[in-house]
């Protein structure tokens, strides 16, 4: 007697599809609310190094660590980057916690995403999100950013999801002695 309920029903979506066979639908809940991504970051001029700030897009509910504006957000912030299964491979940037880089890597999602437990409090819980940790660039110079780089953006986790100080994403170094500017 065949088993109703195939192998392939069991598989959470994100384990059985590419980032390219899933829905548009399946594609926006992928997204784990983190807001790392709407972060600034800068490009040293001379390495190409990202660094991150915690000043944040002025879009983001620096709470809420979602957009407030995300149908109609290119109106506002025309280089807020649109997330494509080439655009995950291709950016040197994305977080290495964020979802979509975690899928094209073939690897699974952490204990704290929505998908997995079932409550979108666990990334901010897990001390993942950028939640009350950012500036809003709003008003900002640009030379002021670089006071604000901050490097729990890029930062590895452990095995277990858990945010790993000891693995930071880049050499800091010393921002003063650096030339930035600014990416999308
Ligand atoms: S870093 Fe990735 S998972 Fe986090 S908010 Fe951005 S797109 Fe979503
Ligand atoms: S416009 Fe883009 S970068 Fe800014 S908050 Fe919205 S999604 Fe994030």
């Amino acid at each position: 007697m065949s088993d109703p309920v195939s192998d392939h029903d069991l598989v959470p979506y994100w384990k059985a599809k590419s980032l390219e066979e899933m829905s548009p639908e399946e594609w926006e809940r992928l997204c784990d609310g983190c807001g790392r991504c709407c972060l600034n970051k800068l490009e040293d001029w001379d390495t190409g190094e990202i660094a991150w700030t915690d000043v944040a897009c002025r879009l983001l509910d620096g709470h809420a660590c979602r957009c407030r504006q995300y149908e109609t957000r290119h109106a506002v912030v025309p280089d807020c980057v649109g997330l494509t299964p080439e655009a995950v491979r291709s950016l040197t940037w994305l977080p290495p916690s964020c979802a979509y880089r975690l899928v094209a890597e073939g690897r699974d999602l952490y204990w704290w995403h929505h998908l997995v437990s079932g409550d979108r409090e666990t990334v901010h819980q897990a001390g993942v999100s950028v939640r009350d940790r950012t500036v809003s660039e709003e008003g900002m110079e640009l030379e002021d950013y670089e006071e604000h780089v901050v490097d729990w953006p890029g930062e590895d986790l452990d095995a277990q999801g858990a945010v790993d100080d000891d693995a930071a994403g880049w050499d800091e170094g010393d921002p003063s002695e650096k030339k930035y500017e600014k990416i999308p």
